[in-house]
């Protein structure tokens, strides 16, 4: 891997030219005629960390638009499955290619996957440079053998980049996988040091029948099993009261907050000013293009922002330097990825946003008006562990 100069970029409030090498920032404060194999320019554009989508579907993309309007479970059994069941492995690596090149075009370098025929999605993200955490699936209705393949590929597991894509142990939901199939899936998390991806207490239905059959809602059920642990990725987690937030808060759970997703399928107002007293850790997803109904994490910084006033009825919840870092630093960290900051010695992942943007100016506060004013047409250029993947609003691939 080379070195790459970043030239001219406003950085923490002054132009500087910024060195990168072996995917690490080396110097946020070059020397004038420092020379490297490649020199993106930047001037007039902001040098800021790129964005972590904590809970995904990408080749939902292909979903996008096809079902809309709808409640959760009604939008899942007549439209989702049978579409799903109808998609070949080249259906999968085509949405997610066109998922990808979504996020690259919109500022985001990681998302957590949760889908199936893995082996497509990750051929993609090898191909166009990303970082992924990629959930093998699981749920009640797969076969003995298919459990079995799932659990083999996750024991002989090699991540072929060398550091940017990881597996997850991904039980869909608690409706979909029964106690035994949770308690193994967690089992295996734990001992292969894996992140485990679940949905968790999406749907008031989904609470209510939690408390008919096992008589404890969600988070108590799950913890009851023993699956809770900081490395579990909880996305959603609309509907729990305040002592669950605390039980979250002291496992260590993540949770992805999808509010574009929760607000389309009217599945309920996340807690965010609960849960954030109670400690927990927020990140932020956007979910399937076909809730969403599309992958920009700008886009859901500014409807999480919203939705934590509206929810709270204090226009003091969550301002955009706090929604700001849930979508980069805190994603980055909950999947243990030294980046998400721009710091000499981490990882280089990185935006260049055009400051002469109409929605950028005037810049009385950056981060005010990337939350709340810009669209993705600021995104000028975008970089991964070092590498470009999108210069000057041209992809890469
Ligand atoms: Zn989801």
């Amino acid at each position: 891997m080379g070195t790459l100069l970043i030239r001219n970029a406003w950085l923490d409030g002054r132009t500087t030219d910024v060195l990168i090498s072996d995917g690490r920032f080396r110097s946020l404060t070059a020397p004038s005629g420092t020379q490297a194999d490649k020199v993106v320019e930047a001037a007039g554009m902001a040098l800021l960390p790129p964005f972590y989508n904590t809970h995904t579907h990408a080749a939902m993309s292909l979903l996008r638009g096809y079902a809309d309007d709808m409640p959760l479970q009604k939008w899942l059994l007549e439209y989702v499955w049978p579409y799903e069941n109808k998609m070949t492995r080249q259906d999968i690596r085509e949405g997610t290619r066109m998922a990808l090149r979504e996020m690259i075009r919109t500022g985001t370098v990681f998302f957590s996957d949760m889908y199936f025929d893995i082996e497509e999605t990750i051929d993609v993200v090898r191909e166009y440079g990303l970082r992924a955490a990629i959930g093998v699936t699981f749920v009640n209705s797969h076969s003995k053998s298919q459990q079995a393949e799932k659990l083999d590929m996750l024991r002989s597991w090699n991540d072929p980049t060398g550091g940017r894509i990881c597996l997850t142990v991904a039980p869909h939901a608690i409706y979909t996988v029964g106690p035994e199939l949770l308690v193994q899936c967690a089992e295996t998390a734990r001992s292969r040091n894996l992140k485990l991806h679940i949905h968790l207490s999406e749907t008031r239905g989904e609470v209510e029948d939690c408390i008919r059959e096992h008589g404890l809602t969600p988070v108590r059920y799950l913890d009851r099993l023993g699956v809770l642990g900081d490395n579990v990725i909880a996305a959603h987690v609309v509907h729990v009261d305040r002592e669950e937030a605390d039980i979250l808060a002291e496992r260590g759970v993540t949770i992805s907050h999808c509010p574009c997703s929760n607000m389309k399928l009217a599945s309920g107002i996340f807690p965010y000013k609960m849960l954030h007293e109670a400690g927990c850790r927020l990140t932020l997803g956007t979910d399937g293009d076909s809730s969403n109904n599309n992958l920009d994490m700008r886009e859901e910084m500014k409807f999480a922002a919203l939705l934590a006033k509206v929810g709270s009825g204090d226009p003091e919840q969550l301002p955009a330097g706090e929604v700001f870092d849930m979508a980069t630093r805190a994603g980055a960290e909950a999947f243990g990825i030294d980046a998400g900051v721009i710091a000499e010695g981490k990882r280089a992942d990185a935006l260049l946003v055009d400051l002469h943007n109409e929605k950028m100016q005037p810049c009385h506060n950056l981060l005010s008006n990337w939350v709340y004013a810009a669209d993705s047409s600021a995104v000028d250029t975008v970089i991964c562990d070092g590498r470009v993947l999108m210069e000057h609003h041209e992809i890469a691939i």
